[in-house]
């Protein structure tokens, strides 16, 4: 579990200086359905063979351990000009909490 403060001192490259961010979690953000993996996905679905598409996420990974985290979609907003961003080393978590 982490835990992040929902305002944080960042830096804002509009403004040049270290603002106070609001931090939101953007989870409903819609994925292009013609990357090259879903298409994959598509056509081994259709196609119909054996057990492919894992639905199981034990499945997915044979010997190993299986992968719980996932990147966050973290999106801040500078309360000064109102800019929102993504930063480009998102957090790497099984479980996120925004702290009020
Ligand atoms: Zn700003």
């Amino acid at each position: 579990m982490v835990k992040i403060p929902k305002e944080q001192n960042r830096y804002c490259s509009d403004c040049d200086t270290y603002t106070e961010h609001t931090v939101k979690e953007t989870t409903n953000a819609r994925a292009s359905p013609f990357k090259k993996k879903d298409r994959k996905r598509e056509r081994k679905i259709n196609k119909g063979y054996g057990g492919f598409p894992y639905e199981d996420p034990a499945h997915r990974s044979r010997g190993r351990k299986n992968p719980i985290s996932e990147k966050k979609d973290l999106c801040y907003t500078c309360k000064d000009c109102g800019t929102a961003y993504k930063p480009q080393n998102q957090i790497r978590t099984a479980k996120l909490e925004i702290e009020r």
